[in-house]
């Protein structure tokens, strides 16, 4: 680091994630942020706050940082050196969220996509997604508690060829694999000792949808940009727990407990449903439960396509399975290793010729210039493959993640734009779409989605009160999904 960073750095006027930003930008950017927070005197939030705007958004238009620095408009702010320091710092920073979030302060929209176009960058990604096409396990490690399991055998069985190893505790694992991309080549079978089931995590001051999650793998092959887990975990490694016996009799037993409620209750929350169902064999035993039941539904999450095996099950109508959906672009582009959206939907058309009910999730929606036209396309292409009625709910969910994901994304996806989308930090400390954005985006999708059927139950993921009424998203209260879902706000008791 350049000794004029040590010693901003060292004085405390600079956050030494903001120096090591500044670091990697050219020299000639570096010398004028160095000048610019020289000569408007930033604290060490307003330096952290506008170095991230100028830096955003040279990535997003191409335009170094010393040519925005000699935007008429902050010349004219570094002028009015009569004014209060907090007065400037305001109008400073009013300048930069306007350059930074174009289409919020009510120009157009950019037309910067998800990926940026060219460079290369195409067949790079092309690349990868063949690379991460099936599963790279280079590893399988097993807890010695488990090792008679019968998961265990059928997981290694189905992984003949892959190096396994013995241990005393998944913490050594842990411990070894820091990497979230590395984790991704390595199983797990461990022992569950925690709860198997819990309420949906969720997010302060936005509605949760009462959805109940079971704990019985943690992260997935697949590899998206956008995905939560990799802030949400300290476990980086794929993790299996084998003594799914003990999650049956769990289930069992909260079925009985509420015998006269409806809870959906699934499997994808912190992990892909499906992807490694076959040689686990969790999935048949699940369905078979809840079959022997009647009002709890069970719903099988996923981005593959591996279902097959589960076809000929008696779920007696009580197990939907539900495809998250993207276009097509922001499949191949996000979602690494997943597949495409047209073999989704045929996987889609195989469950309800199967007699399943199916579910959609729109989530999570990427705004970005014609992005309205790809998303009505894909709903056009879900109600070609199956019918309204076959559908059991369809949820759309606006990008949003923990602030520390941006540098993760940055890190290990850097073709990927979606964090230079018009997103700011939200109520729930999360960085968000600006609600008319969301509001737009809803509206939008709700028409398209009703366009096709009247009847579709449709939510939203995680999202306020207001945004749910002014984006006007309604069911009929006699739709026979509607009975599963119960809307509270996060930290209510229901
Ligand atoms: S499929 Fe889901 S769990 Fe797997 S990487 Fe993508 S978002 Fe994460």
């Amino acid at each position: 680091m350049c000794w004029q960073l040590e010693q901003l750095v060292s004085t405390q006027k600079l956050y030494t994630k903001t120096a090591a930003k500044i670091e990697r930008l050219p020299k000639a950017d570096q010398n004028a942020l160095l000048k610019f927070i020289r000569d408007f005197r930033l604290g060490i939030n307003y330096a952290r706050e506008f170095v991230d705007y100028l830096i955003d958004i040279s990535r997003r238009d191409g335009v170094t940082i010393s040519k925005q620095l000699k935007d008429p408009t902050v010349i004219q702010i570094f002028k009015e050196n009569k004014l209060a320091y907090s007065r400037r710092m305001d109008l400073l920073r009013e300048a930069l969220r306007q350059k930074r979030y174009p289409y919020f302060y009510g120009g157009e929209e950019g037309p910067w996509g998800p990926v940026k176009a060219g460079g290369g960058m195409g067949l790079m990604r092309e690349k990868r997604a063949r690379k991460a096409e099936g599963l790279k396990i280079k590893t399988i490690y097993v807890e010695k508690e488990v090792q008679d399991f019968e998961v265990t055998n059928k997981v290694l069985e189905h992984f003949k060829k892959t190096p396994v190893k013995y241990i005393d505790s998944i913490k050594e694992v842990i411990k070894k694999y820091q990497h979230f991309g590395e984790g991704k080549q390595i199983v797990t079978l461990a022992k569950q000792k925690g709860r198997w089931l819990e309420r949906c995590p969720g997010t302060r001051e936005h509605l949760c949808c009462n959805y109940l999650v079971v704990n019985n793998a943690i992260n997935c092959p697949f590899d998206c940009t956008y995905c939560y887990l990799q802030t949400y975990l300290n476990n980086k490694v794929i993790t299996i727990y084998a003594n799914i016996d003990e999650l049956i009799a769990e289930l069992k037993q909260f079925m009985d407990e509420h015998i006269n409620e409806h809870f959906r209750i699934g499997t994808g929350e912190f992990t892909d449903s499906l992807a490694l169902d076959e040689p686990t064999g969790l999935a048949t035993k699940l369905i078979e439960l809840f079959a022997g039941q009647e009002n709890h539904l069970l719903e099988l999450k996923t981005k593959s396509t591996e279902i097959d095996h589960l076809l000929g099950c008696d779920h007696r109508g009580k197990t939907v399975f539900a495809w998250s959906v993207n276009p097509e672009g922001i499949v191949r582009s996000q979602e690494y290793g997943a597949r495409s959206l047209k073999e989704r939907l045929k996987a889609a058309k195989r469950a309800v010729a199967s007699g399943y009910k199916v579910g959609f999730h729109f989530d999570p929606i990427i705004f970005y210039k014609g992005w309205d036209k790809d998303y009505a396309k894909v709903v056009a292409e879900i109600f070609k493959a199956v019918k309204g009625e076959d559908i059991a709910w369809i949820s759309l969910g606006a990008l949003r993640y923990q602030p520390q994901l941006k540098e993760i994304i940055e890190e290990r996806f850097p073709h990927s734009r979606i964090c230079l989308g018009e997103l700011d930090i939200g109520e729930d400390n999360k960085m968000r779409y600006f609600k008319p954005i969301r509001v737009e985006i809803f509206q939008t999708m709700f028409q398209a989605i009703r366009q096709h059927s009247k009847d579709v139950y449709v939510y939203l993921c995680m999202e306020s009160p207001d945004v749910w009424a002014i984006a006007g998203i309604t069911n009929n209260p006699a739709n026979p999904s509607a009975r599963y879902f119960k809307f509270f706000k996060k930290g209510a008791i229901i």
